[in-house]
Protein backbone atom coordinates (compact mmCIF):
# COMPACT_ATOMS: atom_id res chain seq x y z
CA UNK A 1 0.00 0.00 0.00
CA UNK A 2 3.13 2.36 1.11
CA UNK A 3 4.61 1.49 -2.32
CA UNK A 4 1.38 2.05 -4.26
CA UNK A 5 0.72 5.21 -2.42
CA UNK A 6 4.66 6.68 -2.90
CA UNK A 7 4.73 5.72 -6.60
CA UNK A 8 1.12 7.49 -6.97
CA UNK A 9 3.25 10.58 -5.82
CA UNK A 10 5.69 10.53 -8.08
CA UNK A 11 3.45 10.13 -10.48
CA UNK A 12 1.35 13.19 -9.92
CA UNK A 13 4.81 15.20 -9.10
CA UNK A 14 6.04 14.15 -12.82
CA UNK A 15 2.29 15.00 -13.84
CA UNK A 16 3.05 18.51 -12.70
CA UNK A 17 6.66 18.42 -13.68
CA UNK A 18 5.75 18.16 -17.13
CA UNK A 19 3.17 20.36 -17.06
CA UNK A 20 4.86 23.43 -15.37
CA UNK A 21 7.79 23.65 -17.63
CA UNK A 22 5.20 23.11 -20.48
CA UNK A 23 2.91 25.90 -19.62
CA UNK A 24 5.84 27.96 -18.92
CA UNK A 25 7.19 26.87 -22.20
CA UNK A 26 4.35 27.78 -24.04
CA UNK A 27 5.20 30.19 -27.36
CA UNK A 28 1.51 31.95 -26.98
CA UNK A 29 -1.30 32.15 -24.08
CA UNK A 30 -4.86 32.79 -24.98
CA UNK A 31 -8.46 32.28 -23.13
CA UNK A 32 -9.92 30.65 -26.00
CA UNK A 33 -8.05 28.84 -29.06
CA UNK A 34 -10.32 28.32 -31.95
CA UNK A 35 -9.03 25.53 -33.94
CA UNK A 36 -10.58 26.18 -37.98
CA UNK A 37 -11.76 29.85 -39.46
CA UNK A 38 -14.66 28.59 -40.78
CA UNK A 39 -18.55 29.30 -40.29
CA UNK A 40 -18.13 27.72 -36.57
CA UNK A 41 -15.00 28.75 -35.92
CA UNK A 42 -15.43 32.50 -37.20
CA UNK A 43 -18.72 32.53 -34.66
CA UNK A 44 -17.06 30.98 -31.59
CA UNK A 45 -14.16 33.20 -32.43
CA UNK A 46 -16.51 36.21 -32.52
CA UNK A 47 -18.65 35.28 -29.42
CA UNK A 48 -15.61 34.89 -27.44
CA UNK A 49 -13.87 37.45 -27.81
CA UNK A 50 -17.23 40.06 -27.35
CA UNK A 51 -17.16 38.52 -24.04
CA UNK A 52 -13.75 39.57 -23.21
CA UNK A 53 -11.45 36.81 -23.81
CA UNK A 54 -8.49 36.69 -25.64
CA UNK A 55 -8.77 34.39 -28.57
CA UNK A 56 -6.53 32.58 -30.83
CA UNK A 57 -7.48 31.33 -34.14
CA UNK A 58 -5.49 28.93 -35.75
CA UNK A 59 -6.54 27.86 -39.38
CA UNK A 60 -4.23 25.59 -40.95
CA UNK A 61 -4.58 26.90 -44.77
CA UNK A 62 -2.79 30.06 -46.46
CA UNK A 63 -6.51 31.82 -46.97
CA UNK A 64 -9.52 31.41 -44.07
CA UNK A 65 -13.28 29.47 -44.82
CA UNK A 66 -13.13 25.84 -45.66
CA UNK A 67 -16.42 24.76 -46.91
CA UNK A 68 -17.76 27.96 -45.69
CA UNK A 69 -16.35 29.91 -48.54
CA UNK A 70 -18.20 27.48 -50.81
CA UNK A 71 -21.52 27.42 -49.02
CA UNK A 72 -24.35 28.68 -51.85
CA UNK A 73 -25.69 30.80 -49.62
CA UNK A 74 -29.37 28.88 -49.05
CA UNK A 75 -29.60 29.55 -45.42
CA UNK A 76 -32.68 28.22 -43.14
CA UNK A 77 -33.79 29.74 -39.81
CA UNK A 78 -36.59 30.87 -37.61
CA UNK A 79 -37.32 34.06 -35.92
CA UNK A 80 -34.83 36.31 -38.03
CA UNK A 81 -34.93 40.20 -38.77
CA UNK A 82 -36.16 39.50 -42.34
CA UNK A 83 -38.89 37.52 -41.73
CA UNK A 84 -40.33 39.92 -38.69
CA UNK A 85 -39.89 42.48 -41.70
CA UNK A 86 -41.96 40.54 -43.81
CA UNK A 87 -44.37 40.13 -41.08
CA UNK A 88 -44.01 36.44 -41.59
CA UNK A 89 -44.23 33.97 -38.50
CA UNK A 90 -41.52 31.78 -38.12
CA UNK A 91 -41.69 29.59 -34.61
CA UNK A 92 -38.52 27.78 -33.90
CA UNK A 93 -40.47 24.87 -32.17
CA UNK A 94 -42.38 24.57 -35.77
CA UNK A 95 -38.71 24.97 -37.31
CA UNK A 96 -37.56 22.03 -35.64
CA UNK A 97 -40.70 19.66 -36.21
CA UNK A 98 -39.97 19.75 -39.69
CA UNK A 99 -36.01 19.33 -39.33
CA UNK A 100 -36.98 16.66 -37.14
CA UNK A 101 -39.72 14.75 -39.96
CA UNK A 102 -37.09 15.57 -42.52
CA UNK A 103 -34.68 12.98 -40.70
CA UNK A 104 -32.78 10.84 -42.88
CA UNK A 105 -30.15 10.53 -39.93
CA UNK A 106 -29.92 9.39 -36.48
CA UNK A 107 -29.72 12.63 -33.96
CA UNK A 108 -30.04 14.05 -31.09
CA UNK A 109 -33.53 16.13 -30.86
CA UNK A 110 -31.78 18.11 -27.78
CA UNK A 111 -29.04 19.48 -30.04
CA UNK A 112 -31.84 20.08 -33.19
CA UNK A 113 -34.39 22.06 -30.31
CA UNK A 114 -31.21 24.65 -29.63
CA UNK A 115 -30.09 25.35 -33.15
CA UNK A 116 -33.77 25.87 -34.08
CA UNK A 117 -34.08 27.87 -30.97
CA UNK A 118 -30.73 30.44 -31.60
CA UNK A 119 -30.99 29.74 -36.06
CA UNK A 120 -32.38 33.33 -36.08
CA UNK A 121 -29.95 34.95 -33.89
CA UNK A 122 -27.15 32.98 -36.27
CA UNK A 123 -28.63 34.75 -39.20
CA UNK A 124 -28.94 38.01 -37.38
CA UNK A 125 -25.31 37.86 -36.55
CA UNK A 126 -24.42 37.71 -40.60
CA UNK A 127 -27.38 40.84 -41.17
CA UNK A 128 -25.46 42.66 -38.54
CA UNK A 129 -22.20 42.20 -39.77
CA UNK A 130 -23.35 43.35 -43.29
CA UNK A 131 -24.08 39.96 -45.36
CA UNK A 132 -26.78 40.99 -48.03
CA UNK A 133 -30.11 38.77 -48.56
CA UNK A 134 -32.86 38.96 -50.68
CA UNK A 135 -35.64 40.84 -49.54
CA UNK A 136 -38.22 37.42 -49.94
CA UNK A 137 -37.43 34.49 -48.57
CA UNK A 138 -37.08 31.51 -50.87
CA UNK A 139 -39.72 29.39 -49.49
CA UNK A 140 -41.74 30.25 -46.83
CA UNK A 141 -41.27 30.76 -43.84
CA UNK A 142 -37.43 28.95 -43.31
CA UNK A 143 -35.11 29.68 -46.51
CA UNK A 144 -33.31 33.03 -46.56
CA UNK A 145 -30.57 33.64 -49.69
CA UNK A 146 -27.93 35.73 -49.57
CA UNK A 147 -27.23 38.24 -52.61
CA UNK A 148 -23.88 36.83 -53.04
CA UNK A 149 -23.41 33.16 -54.79
CA UNK A 150 -21.68 32.11 -52.07
CA UNK A 151 -21.29 32.92 -48.32
CA UNK A 152 -17.16 33.94 -48.87
CA UNK A 153 -18.05 37.55 -47.49
CA UNK A 154 -19.56 36.31 -44.14
CA UNK A 155 -16.45 34.97 -43.02
CA UNK A 156 -14.25 38.10 -44.45
CA UNK A 157 -16.52 40.07 -42.79
CA UNK A 158 -16.78 38.04 -39.56
CA UNK A 159 -13.04 37.98 -39.35
CA UNK A 160 -12.60 41.70 -39.69
CA UNK A 161 -14.89 42.27 -36.92
CA UNK A 162 -13.34 39.93 -34.19
CA UNK A 163 -9.69 41.69 -35.42
CA UNK A 164 -10.99 44.39 -34.54
CA UNK A 165 -11.72 43.15 -31.12
CA UNK A 166 -8.67 42.24 -30.52
CA UNK A 167 -8.65 38.81 -31.90
CA UNK A 168 -5.05 36.95 -33.01
CA UNK A 169 -5.79 34.72 -36.62
CA UNK A 170 -2.90 32.37 -37.41
CA UNK A 171 -3.08 31.36 -40.96
CA UNK A 172 -0.79 28.40 -42.37
CA UNK A 173 -0.97 26.87 -39.30
CA UNK A 174 -2.11 23.73 -37.87
CA UNK A 175 -3.32 22.15 -34.82
CA UNK A 176 -1.73 19.20 -34.44
CA UNK A 177 -2.72 17.84 -30.87
CA UNK A 178 -5.12 18.63 -27.60
CA UNK A 179 -2.29 19.45 -24.53
CA UNK A 180 -4.01 17.90 -21.59
CA UNK A 181 -3.52 18.60 -17.61
CA UNK A 182 -5.20 16.02 -15.31
CA UNK A 183 -7.86 15.51 -17.66
CA UNK A 184 -8.59 18.80 -18.63
CA UNK A 185 -7.81 20.94 -21.47
CA UNK A 186 -3.94 22.72 -21.10
CA UNK A 187 -3.32 24.06 -24.57
CA UNK A 188 -2.61 23.13 -28.27
CA UNK A 189 0.62 22.29 -30.03
CA UNK A 190 0.80 23.47 -34.13
CA UNK A 191 3.00 23.32 -36.95
CA UNK A 192 3.51 26.56 -37.38
CA UNK A 193 3.43 28.85 -41.11
CA UNK A 194 7.48 28.31 -41.24
CA UNK A 195 6.98 24.77 -40.31
CA UNK A 196 8.26 25.15 -36.37
CA UNK A 197 5.87 23.15 -33.74
CA UNK A 198 4.41 25.72 -31.29
CA UNK A 199 2.84 25.43 -28.28
CA UNK A 200 -0.58 27.33 -26.73
CA UNK A 201 -1.35 27.65 -23.01
CA UNK A 202 -5.02 27.60 -22.73
CA UNK A 203 -7.80 26.21 -20.77
CA UNK A 204 -10.17 26.57 -23.50
CA UNK A 205 -10.24 25.00 -27.33
CA UNK A 206 -13.43 25.29 -29.49
CA UNK A 207 -12.54 22.53 -32.45
CA UNK A 208 -14.45 23.71 -35.82
CA UNK A 209 -12.59 22.01 -38.57
CA UNK A 210 -14.88 21.37 -40.86
CA UNK A 211 -16.28 17.65 -41.71
CA UNK A 212 -13.68 14.83 -42.87
CA UNK A 213 -14.94 13.76 -46.15
CA UNK A 214 -11.20 14.95 -48.48
CA UNK A 215 -10.49 11.87 -46.22
CA UNK A 216 -11.08 8.26 -47.42
CA UNK A 217 -8.71 6.71 -44.81
CA UNK A 218 -11.74 7.93 -42.24
CA UNK A 219 -14.79 6.46 -44.35
CA UNK A 220 -16.40 3.53 -43.93
CA UNK A 221 -16.39 0.89 -46.09
CA UNK A 222 -19.30 1.88 -48.17
CA UNK A 223 -17.77 5.30 -49.15
CA UNK A 224 -14.00 3.84 -49.24
CA UNK A 225 -14.09 5.13 -52.95
CA UNK A 226 -16.13 7.87 -52.65
CA UNK A 227 -14.46 11.06 -53.86
CA UNK A 228 -15.39 14.37 -51.67
CA UNK A 229 -17.30 17.25 -53.06
CA UNK A 230 -16.30 19.30 -49.85
CA UNK A 231 -12.88 21.41 -49.56
CA UNK A 232 -9.47 20.07 -49.67
CA UNK A 233 -9.37 21.03 -45.84
CA UNK A 234 -11.66 18.65 -44.44
CA UNK A 235 -9.66 15.92 -43.57
CA UNK A 236 -11.33 15.03 -39.82
CA UNK A 237 -8.31 16.39 -38.13
CA UNK A 238 -10.46 17.34 -35.03
CA UNK A 239 -12.09 14.42 -34.78
CA UNK A 240 -8.58 12.24 -34.61
CA UNK A 241 -6.97 15.16 -32.19
CA UNK A 242 -10.14 14.81 -29.41
CA UNK A 243 -10.55 10.58 -30.05
CA UNK A 244 -6.66 10.62 -28.98
CA UNK A 245 -7.60 12.80 -25.77
CA UNK A 246 -11.01 9.93 -25.04
CA UNK A 247 -13.54 11.75 -26.81
CA UNK A 248 -16.86 9.71 -28.27
CA UNK A 249 -17.81 10.53 -31.66
CA UNK A 250 -21.32 8.95 -33.54
CA UNK A 251 -22.61 8.50 -36.97
CA UNK A 252 -18.91 7.85 -38.26
CA UNK A 253 -20.39 5.61 -41.05
CA UNK A 254 -23.12 8.18 -42.58
CA UNK A 255 -22.57 10.51 -45.44
CA UNK A 256 -24.67 12.28 -47.75
CA UNK A 257 -23.61 11.13 -51.06
CA UNK A 258 -24.25 12.65 -55.07
CA UNK A 259 -23.27 10.35 -58.43
CA UNK A 260 -21.77 11.91 -61.34
CA UNK A 261 -18.61 12.84 -59.86
CA UNK A 262 -15.54 12.63 -61.68
CA UNK A 263 -11.92 12.51 -59.72
CA UNK A 264 -10.93 16.20 -60.88
CA UNK A 265 -7.83 15.93 -58.35
CA UNK A 266 -6.55 13.47 -56.76
CA UNK A 267 -9.50 11.92 -54.33
CA UNK A 268 -12.06 15.21 -55.44
CA UNK A 269 -14.61 15.59 -57.11
CA UNK A 270 -16.17 18.11 -59.83
CA UNK A 271 -19.42 17.85 -61.27
CA UNK A 272 -19.90 15.83 -64.29
CA UNK A 273 -22.67 16.56 -66.62
CA UNK A 274 -23.50 12.56 -67.10
CA UNK A 275 -26.99 13.66 -66.71
CA UNK A 276 -27.45 15.59 -68.94
CA UNK A 277 -25.52 13.34 -71.49
CA UNK A 278 -28.10 10.57 -70.68
CA UNK A 279 -30.83 13.12 -71.39
CA UNK A 280 -29.46 13.60 -74.78
CA UNK A 281 -29.04 9.46 -75.52
CA UNK A 282 -25.70 8.73 -73.66
CA UNK A 283 -26.42 5.42 -71.11
CA UNK A 284 -24.25 4.09 -68.35
CA UNK A 285 -22.65 0.77 -68.26
CA UNK A 286 -21.04 -0.91 -65.60
CA UNK A 287 -17.84 -2.30 -65.72
CA UNK A 288 -19.53 -5.81 -67.17
CA UNK A 289 -20.28 -3.76 -70.25
CA UNK A 290 -24.14 -3.28 -68.82
CA UNK A 291 -26.88 -1.36 -68.44
CA UNK A 292 -27.73 -0.83 -64.66
CA UNK A 293 -30.73 1.33 -64.84
CA UNK A 294 -33.24 3.74 -67.01
CA UNK A 295 -30.36 6.14 -67.55
CA UNK A 296 -32.47 9.07 -67.55
CA UNK A 297 -32.88 9.40 -63.67
CA UNK A 298 -33.39 12.50 -61.44
CA UNK A 299 -30.16 13.49 -59.08
CA UNK A 300 -31.28 11.49 -56.18
CA UNK A 301 -32.13 8.03 -58.11
CA UNK A 302 -28.38 8.95 -60.00
CA UNK A 303 -26.86 9.07 -56.72
CA UNK A 304 -28.70 5.80 -56.09
CA UNK A 305 -28.22 3.10 -58.60
CA UNK A 306 -24.55 4.89 -59.15
CA UNK A 307 -23.84 3.81 -55.00
CA UNK A 308 -25.40 0.70 -55.51
CA UNK A 309 -22.43 -0.47 -58.54
CA UNK A 310 -19.73 1.04 -56.65
CA UNK A 311 -20.74 -1.14 -53.33
CA UNK A 312 -20.74 -4.49 -55.52
CA UNK A 313 -17.43 -3.27 -56.86
CA UNK A 314 -18.34 -2.16 -59.69
CA UNK A 315 -17.28 0.88 -61.87
CA UNK A 316 -19.13 3.25 -64.01
CA UNK A 317 -18.98 5.07 -67.10
CA UNK A 318 -21.59 7.53 -68.94
CA UNK A 319 -20.99 5.72 -72.96
CA UNK A 320 -21.84 8.56 -75.67
CA UNK A 321 -20.74 9.72 -79.01
CA UNK A 322 -19.96 12.89 -80.66
CA UNK A 323 -23.02 13.67 -81.68
CA UNK A 324 -24.54 13.78 -78.09
CA UNK A 325 -21.62 15.29 -77.25
CA UNK A 326 -22.07 18.35 -79.70
CA UNK A 327 -25.83 18.27 -78.67
CA UNK A 328 -24.41 18.82 -75.00
CA UNK A 329 -22.25 22.19 -76.08
CA UNK A 330 -25.37 23.21 -78.08
CA UNK A 331 -26.98 23.77 -74.93
CA UNK A 332 -24.45 25.84 -73.05
CA UNK A 333 -22.37 23.45 -71.59
CA UNK A 334 -18.93 23.77 -72.45
CA UNK A 335 -17.26 21.22 -71.24
CA UNK A 336 -17.99 17.97 -69.82
CA UNK A 337 -17.02 18.29 -66.08
CA UNK A 338 -18.28 21.94 -64.37
CA UNK A 339 -14.67 22.95 -63.14
CA UNK A 340 -12.81 22.09 -66.29
CA UNK A 341 -12.10 24.49 -69.27
CA UNK A 342 -12.03 23.72 -72.68
CA UNK A 343 -8.43 23.12 -72.42
CA UNK A 344 -8.23 21.47 -69.29
CA UNK A 345 -11.02 19.16 -71.12
CA UNK A 346 -8.70 18.09 -74.11
CA UNK A 347 -5.75 17.17 -71.60
CA UNK A 348 -8.18 14.78 -70.03
CA UNK A 349 -9.09 13.61 -73.09
CA UNK A 350 -5.57 13.19 -74.04
CA UNK A 351 -5.05 11.57 -70.75
CA UNK A 352 -7.34 9.24 -71.38
CA UNK A 353 -7.68 8.48 -67.80
CA UNK A 354 -11.24 10.01 -66.49
CA UNK A 355 -12.40 10.35 -69.64
CA UNK A 356 -11.67 7.75 -73.08
CA UNK A 357 -11.79 8.97 -76.56
CA UNK A 358 -11.78 5.70 -79.26
CA UNK A 359 -12.69 5.42 -82.67
CA UNK A 360 -14.45 2.32 -82.42
CA UNK A 361 -16.57 0.08 -79.73
CA UNK A 362 -14.13 -2.18 -79.26
CA UNK A 363 -11.01 -0.34 -78.37
CA UNK A 364 -13.18 2.29 -76.34
CA UNK A 365 -14.02 -0.95 -74.50
CA UNK A 366 -10.38 -2.35 -74.19
CA UNK A 367 -9.59 1.12 -72.92
CA UNK A 368 -12.48 0.45 -70.48
CA UNK A 369 -11.36 -2.89 -69.22
CA UNK A 370 -14.83 -4.21 -70.88
CA UNK A 371 -15.35 -7.02 -72.72
CA UNK A 372 -16.06 -5.56 -76.47
CA UNK A 373 -18.36 -7.84 -77.47
CA UNK A 374 -20.48 -6.98 -74.55
CA UNK A 375 -19.96 -3.58 -74.88
CA UNK A 376 -21.20 -3.73 -78.46
CA UNK A 377 -24.61 -5.77 -77.60
CA UNK A 378 -25.52 -3.57 -75.28
CA UNK A 379 -24.72 -0.24 -77.55
CA UNK A 380 -27.12 -2.33 -80.45
CA UNK A 381 -29.32 -3.54 -77.45
CA UNK A 382 -30.17 0.15 -76.90
CA UNK A 383 -30.19 1.30 -80.45
CA UNK A 384 -33.47 -1.21 -81.17
CA UNK A 385 -34.75 0.57 -77.71
CA UNK A 386 -34.34 4.15 -79.22
CA UNK A 387 -36.22 2.83 -82.48
CA UNK A 388 -39.02 1.48 -80.78
CA UNK A 389 -39.72 3.82 -78.63
CA UNK A 390 -39.61 1.29 -75.60
CA UNK A 391 -37.11 0.17 -73.01
CA UNK A 392 -38.01 -3.24 -72.34
CA UNK A 393 -34.79 -3.82 -69.45
CA UNK A 394 -35.08 -0.23 -67.29
CA UNK A 395 -37.91 1.70 -68.78
CA UNK A 396 -35.99 4.70 -69.94
CA UNK A 397 -38.52 7.61 -70.08
CA UNK A 398 -36.78 9.17 -73.19
CA UNK A 399 -34.72 8.26 -76.21
CA UNK A 400 -33.20 11.70 -77.83
CA UNK A 401 -30.94 9.52 -80.25
CA UNK A 402 -28.99 6.23 -80.85
CA UNK A 403 -25.28 6.17 -79.91
CA UNK A 404 -24.04 5.85 -83.16
CA UNK A 405 -21.03 6.93 -85.02
CA UNK A 406 -17.77 7.29 -83.79
CA UNK A 407 -15.75 9.07 -82.15
CA UNK A 408 -17.10 7.09 -79.14
CA UNK A 409 -16.82 8.47 -75.60
CA UNK A 410 -16.98 6.57 -71.89
CA UNK A 411 -16.33 8.96 -68.46
CA UNK A 412 -15.96 7.29 -66.07
CA UNK A 413 -18.53 8.37 -62.99
CA UNK A 414 -17.97 8.22 -59.40
CA UNK A 415 -20.03 8.61 -56.08
CA UNK A 416 -18.93 11.90 -54.41
CA UNK A 417 -19.68 12.70 -51.08
CA UNK A 418 -20.47 15.80 -48.62
CA UNK A 419 -21.15 16.49 -46.03
CA UNK A 420 -19.60 13.41 -43.62
CA UNK A 421 -22.38 13.00 -40.98
CA UNK A 422 -20.47 11.77 -38.05
CA UNK A 423 -18.39 13.47 -35.35
CA UNK A 424 -17.87 14.48 -32.18
CA UNK A 425 -20.48 13.81 -29.29
CA UNK A 426 -21.58 17.32 -28.17
CA UNK A 427 -24.18 18.24 -25.58
CA UNK A 428 -26.09 21.34 -25.48
CA UNK A 429 -23.71 23.42 -24.59
CA UNK A 430 -21.12 22.56 -27.16
CA UNK A 431 -19.33 20.68 -24.74
CA UNK A 432 -17.03 17.78 -26.43
CA UNK A 433 -17.87 13.97 -24.74
CA UNK A 434 -16.32 11.62 -24.04
CA UNK A 435 -17.66 7.11 -24.15
CA UNK A 436 -19.14 7.72 -20.91
CA UNK A 437 -21.22 10.80 -21.81
CA UNK A 438 -19.26 12.99 -19.42
CA UNK A 439 -18.06 16.04 -20.53
CA UNK A 440 -14.29 16.45 -21.59
CA UNK A 441 -13.41 19.68 -19.49
CA UNK A 442 -12.31 22.91 -21.76
CA UNK A 443 -12.95 21.08 -24.88
CA UNK A 444 -15.70 22.04 -27.40
CA UNK A 445 -16.31 21.28 -31.17
CA UNK A 446 -18.68 22.88 -33.44
CA UNK A 447 -19.87 22.45 -37.06
CA UNK A 448 -19.42 19.54 -39.54
CA UNK A 449 -17.01 18.46 -36.58
CA UNK A 450 -19.85 17.66 -34.81
CA UNK A 451 -21.95 14.95 -34.73
CA UNK A 452 -25.88 14.66 -34.08
CA UNK A 453 -26.91 18.16 -34.59
CA UNK A 454 -28.14 18.00 -38.61
CA UNK A 455 -30.96 15.23 -39.50
CA UNK A 456 -30.80 15.60 -42.94
CA UNK A 457 -26.94 16.96 -44.00
CA UNK A 458 -28.73 19.83 -45.74
CA UNK A 459 -28.67 23.39 -44.72
CA UNK A 460 -25.45 23.00 -42.15
CA UNK A 461 -23.97 26.50 -42.38
CA UNK A 462 -26.40 28.21 -39.64
CA UNK A 463 -25.96 24.83 -37.11
CA UNK A 464 -22.27 25.42 -37.48
CA UNK A 465 -22.74 29.07 -36.82
CA UNK A 466 -25.07 28.61 -33.46
CA UNK A 467 -23.11 25.93 -31.58
CA UNK A 468 -19.97 28.07 -32.95
CA UNK A 469 -21.66 31.13 -31.20
CA UNK A 470 -22.22 28.72 -27.66
CA UNK A 471 -18.66 27.23 -27.89
CA UNK A 472 -17.93 30.61 -27.65
CA UNK A 473 -19.74 32.11 -24.98
CA UNK A 474 -19.05 28.67 -22.84
CA UNK A 475 -15.19 28.47 -23.50
CA UNK A 476 -14.94 32.47 -22.69
CA UNK A 477 -16.84 31.87 -19.32
CA UNK A 478 -14.53 29.17 -18.57
CA UNK A 479 -11.56 31.61 -19.06
CA UNK A 480 -13.17 33.79 -16.13
C1 LIG B 1 -20.32 23.45 -52.37
C2 LIG B 1 -21.01 23.63 -51.04
C3 LIG B 1 -22.21 24.32 -50.97
C4 LIG B 1 -22.86 24.47 -49.74
N1 LIG B 1 -24.01 25.21 -49.69
C5 LIG B 1 -24.62 25.41 -48.50
C6 LIG B 1 -25.79 26.24 -48.41
O1 LIG B 1 -26.23 26.81 -49.40
N2 LIG B 1 -26.38 26.38 -47.19
C7 LIG B 1 -25.89 25.78 -46.06
O2 LIG B 1 -26.47 25.95 -44.98
N3 LIG B 1 -24.78 25.01 -46.11
C8 LIG B 1 -24.12 24.81 -47.29
N4 LIG B 1 -22.99 24.07 -47.35
C9 LIG B 1 -22.49 23.47 -46.10
C10 LIG B 1 -21.76 24.51 -45.24
O3 LIG B 1 -20.87 25.22 -46.05
C11 LIG B 1 -20.99 23.81 -44.11
O4 LIG B 1 -21.85 23.02 -43.34
C12 LIG B 1 -20.33 24.81 -43.18
O5 LIG B 1 -19.61 25.75 -43.93
C13 LIG B 1 -19.41 24.09 -42.21
O6 LIG B 1 -18.71 25.03 -41.47
P1 LIG B 1 -17.54 24.56 -40.49
O7 LIG B 1 -17.03 25.79 -39.85
O8 LIG B 1 -18.00 23.44 -39.65
O9 LIG B 1 -16.43 23.93 -41.45
P2 LIG B 1 -15.53 24.65 -42.54
O10 LIG B 1 -16.22 25.83 -43.10
O11 LIG B 1 -15.09 23.60 -43.49
O12 LIG B 1 -14.29 25.20 -41.72
C14 LIG B 1 -13.32 24.36 -41.17
C15 LIG B 1 -12.00 25.09 -41.16
O13 LIG B 1 -11.09 24.40 -40.31
C16 LIG B 1 -9.81 24.41 -40.91
N5 LIG B 1 -9.01 23.32 -40.35
C17 LIG B 1 -9.20 22.00 -40.51
N6 LIG B 1 -8.29 21.30 -39.81
C18 LIG B 1 -7.50 22.21 -39.19
C19 LIG B 1 -6.37 22.11 -38.32
N7 LIG B 1 -5.84 20.92 -37.97
N8 LIG B 1 -5.80 23.26 -37.84
C20 LIG B 1 -6.29 24.48 -38.21
N9 LIG B 1 -7.34 24.62 -39.05
C21 LIG B 1 -7.95 23.51 -39.52
C22 LIG B 1 -10.12 24.26 -42.38
O14 LIG B 1 -9.05 24.63 -43.20
C23 LIG B 1 -11.34 25.14 -42.54
O15 LIG B 1 -11.00 26.47 -42.84
C24 LIG B 1 -22.31 23.90 -48.55
C25 LIG B 1 -21.09 23.23 -48.63
C26 LIG B 1 -20.43 23.07 -49.85
C27 LIG B 1 -19.11 22.35 -49.90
Amino acid sequence: MKKHLSSLFVGILVASLVVGPMAAAADLTADVVVIGAGGAGVSAANYAADRGARVILLEKMPFPGGASLLAAGNLTAAGTKLQEKLGVEAPAGEFQRQLEEEAVFPYDAELVRVHAERSGEALNFMIDLGVEFWPELMELPYRHKTVDPNTARFIKFALDAFKSKGGEVLLRTRATELIMDNGSIAGVKASASDGREMVIGTKAVVIATGDFSANQSMMSDEYKNALGFGPVSSTGDGILMAQAVGAATVNMDKAVFFGNAVEVSPGQAGFSWGRSLCDLGAIYVNSDGMRFSKDVMNSAECAQAMHDQEVQGKAIWVVFDEAIKNDLHAKDFPTLVTVWDPETEAKEIEKGEHIIKADDIGALARRMGVAPEKLQETIDNYAQYVKDGQDPEFNRPSFARAIAEGPYYAMRQRIGIYPTIGGLCIDTKARVLDDGGQPIPGLYAAGDVAGGVSTNGRDTLIPAMVYGMIAGEEAAGLAR
